[in-house]
């Protein structure tokens, strides 16, 4: 039985006493994935929440509070993760949920299931970064909506429960700490968290895709790019907060190709492990790190923020999905066949 996240980690939050809207989020699993020279590396599949990306640990704190606040609806933009995380919590916490996407650009599987949680899905033409605008000013001028989108501070305070269980599964801070970053909220939370709890912090890496990443530039982007949809965003709300940890932790951001990220979504699912695009981003940005030398020695996390089957047809591109037909009777020598291949 899990209590979910607000339970365990009360007393970090800083929330007021509040009946915790929860479906047992967190306490995700920290993979041993591999031994790579003097580097120990950790991936943290936070696609096992309860829809399916790291959005839940905000969510759930996020939507507690406004319901707590007497809130009677949530609203967000989104990229597709924090609408169908929303879309959840609201119909678990008994709040109706808006969800406005740029239009066509965010995966059907997304779409399809903050549609079955019971959201309303609304689509203005433009990119994310306008769609934010948007739903900022409906939140700022009515009461009874509360904006959850991770400009929220509780939507940061219930993110930094991941870095609490790094260290409480761990025992101690990672050496480095690598994640996707799209509108830069979930790598500020995890320095907070981190720092919050004062057991030394990582050198942090924060990964975009190539054709998305303002930060890598140093300036926003209007036109924004990249098969990894979940982190196609030119102007990061928390960008601020973003170069402080990585400053701060004397990191980096760096970018990675949509090829490579093909090739990491590739070489994690064969281990197992099948996670979106943009989670794969992370990992290819965590082996360009590594044939760089630029890894410190010792534990290094990467962050993998959500399951593969969020955005299948784009693991289409490369998995093949037509199965080859075999006669019944001839099924072994298929196989044997198959084999020695
Ligand atoms: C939201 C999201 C990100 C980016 O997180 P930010 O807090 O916006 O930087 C990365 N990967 C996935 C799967 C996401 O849903």
């Amino acid at each position: 039985m899990t209590n979910g996240l607000i339970t365990r980690y009360h007393n970090w939050l800083g929330l007021p006493a509040l009946t915790p809207v929860t479906l047992g989020e967190g306490a995700t699993p920290l993979v041993h994935w591999a031994d790579w020279d003097t580097h120990r590396i950790w991936l943290k599949l936070e696609g096992c929440n309860p829809t399916g990306s790291f959005k839940d640990r905000g969510m759930t704190v996020a939507v507690s509070h406004a319901k707590h606040e007497g809130a009677s609806a949530v609203i967000c933009a989104s990229t597709g993760n924090t609408a169908a995380s929303a879309a959840a919590y609201a119909g678990r916490g008994g709040l109706k949920a808006f969800v406005v996407i740029p239009n066509g650009q965010v995966a059907l599987p997304k779409m399809i299931q903050a549609s079955a949680y019971g959201a309303i899905i609304l689509a203005i033409e433009g990119n994310f970064d306008q769609a934010l605008t948007a739903v900022r000013n409906v939140a700022e001028t009515e009461d009874w909506i509360a904006l959850v989108n991770s400009v929220n501070p509780w939507r940061l305070r219930g993110q930094e429960t991941g870095a609490y269980e790094i260290l409480d599964d761990l025992g101690h801070a990672p050496a480095g700490f690598v994640l996707p970053v799209g509108n830069a909220g979930n790598i500020s939370a995890y320095f907070h968290g981190f720092r919050r709890r004062g057991q030394g912090l990582p050198q942090m890496f924060g990964i975009q895709a190539q054709g998305s990443d303002p930060l890598v530039q140093g300036h926003d982007m209007d036109d924004v790019s990249t098969i990894a949809s979940a982190i196609r965003i030119g102007k990061p709300a928390s960008a601020h907060l973003a170069r402080e940890a990585v400053a701060a932790t004397r990191g980096q951001f760096r970018s990675v190709p949509d090829a490579d990220i093909l090739h990491a979504q590739r070489e994690l699912a064969h281990g197992g492990v099948f996670v979106e695009p943009a989670s794969a981003a992370a990992y290819a940005g965590l082996k360009m790190l590594y044939q760089e030398g630029r890894l410190p020695d010792g534990d290094i996390v990467g962050i993998l923020t959500g399951n593969g089957l969020k955005d299948s047809t784009t693991a289409g591109l490369w998995a093949k999905v037509e199965p080859q037909v075999v006669p019944g009777e001839s099924l072994l020598d298929a196989i044997s066949d198959l084999m020695t291949h």
